[in-house]
């Protein structure tokens, strides 16, 4: 297991996403555990999740207010307030320049100690979770973590808006084929699932979600060694340095 910063020495945490909902199945009940201890975390979400729900009667041009919408009821219940959208297309994100910049700017604006990505890497053993949107979004915030944002000449525009550089230490994976660090998160699996709940757009069926996410977070303790009965979220963690 790897040896995480305390949480005692992380003001806040930025955590980036291709699409509204993705923060809430990957790291809801740890976010819960970040708020609770007195930390600031905002989301950064590049896509409005245009290509999503299952609602073939609702207008598709609706569908970016309705899932920013749910992004933000979602982040309240984990007390989360900031929520920043980028208002990418879904299904179309790309590791490109622009987004790396984008990325950049944010990162120097909320400062964070951590940050929380999607692995650029595929996870073969589990497709779905490897979107290629997850993908993009992850490489682009690897590449803005570094060297773009803590390097004074990387995109010099802005530094002259007065973007000082900014070196995030520590950047949690999520969904990424190894983990080494599981966070228990029984004491917030009822809010990390009215999270999930709160993108009522994306389940035809919600009375299975929290059967199904218990099973997944079950999996993820044992595999970390927790005690029989415990959840967990699972994280591959790396240093910046
Ligand atoms: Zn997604």
């Amino acid at each position: 297991m790897y040896d995480v910063l305390p949480d005692s020495e992380i003001s806040r945490v930025l955590a980036v996403t291709a699409h509204p909902d993705d923060i809430d199945f990957g790291a809801a009940g740890t976010v819960a555990r970040f708020t609770d201890a007195g930390i600031q975390v905002v989301y950064c979400v590049c896509t409005d999740g245009q290509a999503g729900g299952f609602d073939l009667d609702l207008p598709r041009s609706e569908i970016p207010r309705i899932r920013r919408a749910e992004q933000e009821e979602a982040a309240a219940q984990v007390g989360v307030r900031d929520v920043r959208f980028l208002g990418l297309v879904d299904g179309e994100l790309e590791p490109s320049l622009e987004l790396v910049s984008a990325l950049t700017a944010v990162i120097r604006e909320v400062r964070p100690d951590r940050m929380i990505i999607q692995s650029p890497e595929r996870d073969w053993a589990l497709l779905p979770r490897s979107h290629p949107d997850h993908l993009a979004a992850g490489e682009a915030a690897i590449r803005a973590v570094y060297p773009a944002a803590r390097n004074p000449f990387a995109f010099p525009g802005l530094a002259a808006a007065g973007l000082e550089p900014w070196t995030v230490r520590e950047v949690w994976l999520s969904a990424h084929p190894t983990s080494n660090h599981a966070v228990d998160v029984t004491d917030t699996f009822d809010r990390k699932i009215a999270a999930l709940l709160a993108h009522k757009s994306q389940h035809p069926q919600p009375d299975q979600l929290a059967p199904r996410v218990r099973d997944w977070l079950t999996r993820g303790a044992r595999e970390a060694g927790l005690p029989e009965g415990r959840l967990a979220e699972s994280f591959f963690v790396v240093p910046t340095g």
